[in-house]
């Protein structure tokens, strides 16, 4: 499937407009950080060699406003947290251990470089502060701010349709006619669409017929990615795949060996990717986490698109299935050496409530008889 994926356009962004986007060239420092020595505390600057002592007050440092003058021997200059550490200090004391009288402070002890933070102690103009690939978060855009980067070069974000088949399917607010549900699988993809990146354009429930399906569909290939929902199993009134087929898709898998999730599809046309997620809302859930993320990251140009697995322990056994992968629903509990993961009762591909009082999905990998409690498990947690 990844191969399938081409990398998107680039775009320029304020870094600032930039969290969750991923970078397509590396960020380095443009100065260095900090980019002069500077105080860690607030007291006075000083020659180490002049404490312990009473010496005269200098001229004062704070931060913006430095001291326009190198440090006199045997003098002490005010200094503030974040101010220029003068020429010829090589040292502050902190005002708890200074006592100030008249035009003088007494001060402790102090060895040279003790609470001065050395200019580039945390970064060098040039360094390399996040690398093409990374998608970048809170902390890395706030580390491109702090070493004057203003603007980052970041993939565009993926179109991504929504559009999700059913005849039975009502949006929340309206009343339930006899046989139907309510469309939770529009707002879960679009939710978690979000999440990885996408520009979401939710195309609204298509009914069960030819024509109309085949009509969403390509309203929806006109994106760069086209996710479904429903209609991909093997019941009279499931047309998704023959409809992109006649659409001129190409279909690559059909059917994978996960539980639930087990009739999803996969397919291109042209540079659009199509997956086919089963209607069953904790299938669509299970189908996003495994392809859909790590596809929408690879568009973004992630180095690394997932799925990102997490190690944990089963905190109960699990009946293993023989012939398909699980990906089971459970919460995750600290302990002292693991994190556990409790399977939560109801693990049908339907209960979407049940799923939603978890926050992992564990991999219990197909087998025969149980994956026993403790046992070294892999997990999938929410972003
Ligand atoms: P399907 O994959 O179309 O056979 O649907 C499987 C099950 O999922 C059926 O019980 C559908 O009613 C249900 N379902 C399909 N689409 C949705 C949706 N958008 N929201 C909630 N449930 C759905
Ligand atoms: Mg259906």
């Amino acid at each position: 499937m990844l191969a399938e994926v081409n990398p998107l356009p680039t775009e320029t962004l304020p870094v600032g407009d930039a969290d969750r986007r991923v970078l397509a060239e590396p960020v380095r420092a443009l100065v260095d950080l900090p980019p002069f020595a500077s105080s860690a505390m607030d007291g006075f600057a000083v020659r180490a060699a002049d404490t312990p002592g009473t010496l005269p007050l200098a001229g004062s440092s704070a931060a913006g406003s430095p001291l326009d003058m190198p440090l006199p021997a045997g003098r002490a200059a005010p200094i503030s947290t974040g101010a220029v550490v003068p020429e010829g200090a090589d040292a502050v004391v902190p005002v708890e251990h200074a006592k100030l009288s008249g035009g003088a402070v007494e001060v402790e002890g102090v060895v040279s470089g003790q609470h001065v933070r050395p200019q580039g102690g945390d970064a060098r103009a040039g360094d390399l502060v996040a690398d093409a690939g990374l998608r970048l978060g809170p902390w890395t855009v706030a580390a491109a701010a702090a070493v004057g980067v203003a603007v980052v070069r970041v993939a565009r974000r993926p179109r991504v349709s929504v559009l999700v088949t059913g005849s039975e399917l009502r949006d929340p607010g309206t009343p339930l006619r006899p046989g139907e549900i309510y469309d939770s699988n529009s707002r879960l993809l679009a939710a978690l669409l979000a999440d990885a990146g996408a520009d979401v354009s939710v195309l609204g429930a298509v009914a069960d017929d030819e024509q109309s399906t085949r009509d969403a569909l390509e309203r929806g290939l006109q994106a760069d990615v086209l996710v479904t929902s429903g209609g991909v199993s093997v019941g009279e009134h499931d047309l998704v795949r023959g409809a992109l087929a006649s659409l001129g898709a190409e279909e690559l898998f059909w059917r994978v060996a996960v539980k639930p999730g087990k009739p999803a599809s996969f397919g291109v046309r042209g540079s659009t990717l199509i997956f086919g997620l089963p209607g069953n809302p904790v299938s669509a859930l299970v189908g996003f986490e495994l392809f859909v993320r790590p596809a929408v990251l690879a568009l973004q140009g992630a180095t690394r698109p997932g799925p990102s697995w997490l190690p944990g322990r089963l905190g109960a056994p699990v009946r293993r299935d023989r012939d398909r992968d699980q990906l089971v629903r459970a919460r995750r509990r600290t302990g002292d050496d693991a994190v556990f993961l409790d399977p939560v009762g109801g693990q049908e591909s339907h209960m979407i409530v049940r799923a939603a009082g978890a926050d992992a999905l564990v991999l219990v990998e197909r087998g025969e008889g149980e994956q026993p409690p403790g046992s070294a498990v892999r997990y999938l947690a929410p972003t």
